[in-house]
């Protein structure tokens, strides 16, 4: 199964992705993960990027095509992948389908401006693997230490609230059409965000038949 996560910044993409992904049993691929962990390995990737992401800019779409291009022909890729922040932009989209890299469903998770700025305040993410929390929602059995590998939890950069902002308007106007265009190719569903992380994660699994 080929999956996109689409939704705006906030709307709950890598929490949900986590989640399907051990359901699914397949991987998710995370560009904003590639991209953080370039940044802190300091490589070439790193360095471009790196002025983009901190200003909530979108990193030019040929680096973000040539990493998916070299991820989903890894072998842990073959029975499909989830794809969480990826395509951005209906020319990253054009380019994807362009290399062959096409998709079973799309899905939207939709969710207003609003409840994002209150929610991007509590996120927090390892420093280390990039697993996300929520100080509300999905707090970590030990604060500020990740469940997962121990290493330290951190608020991004680009969570702080005028870099959201600009992210939120970087998402409806660069973004958003992506709904439109995957919704003439038939694959479009959208999703509701719900009240808790379980109940987006029920709704989405039933928008797939699952
Ligand atoms: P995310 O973790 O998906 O919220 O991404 C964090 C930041 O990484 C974004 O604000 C962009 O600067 C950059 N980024 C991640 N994915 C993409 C993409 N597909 N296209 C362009 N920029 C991206």
């Amino acid at each position: 199964m080929k999956l996109i996560l689409l939704g705006a910044p906030g709307a709950g993409k890598g929490t949900q992705a986590d989640i399907l992904c051990k359901e699914l049993n397949i991987p998710t691929i995370s560009t904003g993960n590639i991209l953080r962990a370039a940044i802190k390995n300091g490589t070439p990737v790193g360095m471009q990027a790196e002025a983009y992401m901190k200003a909530g800019k979108l990193v030019p779409d040929e680096i973000i095509i040539d990493i998916i291009h070299d991820r989903v022909a890894e072998a842990d890729c073959a029975e499909g992948y989830i794809l969480d922040g990826v395509p951005r932009t209906i020319a990253q989209a054009e380019a994807l389908e362009k290399a062959g890299i096409v998709f079973d469903d799309v899905i939207s998770i939709e969710i207003s401006d609003e409840t994002i700025m209150e929610r991007m305040t509590g996120r927090r993410v390892c420093e280390h693997c990039g697993t996300s929390y929520h100080l509300v929602a999905v707090p970590p059995k030990t604060p500020g230490v990740c469940d997962k590998c121990g290493g330290k939890l951190v608020q991004r950069h680009d969570d702080e609230p005028e870099t959201v902002k600009h992210r939120l308007e970087v998402y409806h106007k660069e973004t958003e059409p992506l709904k439109d265009f995957y919704a003439k190719r038939g694959l479009l569903k959208s999703v509701e965000n719900q009240p808790t992380v379980a109940a987006t994660s029920q709704a989405i699994l039933h928008a797939l038949g699952r």
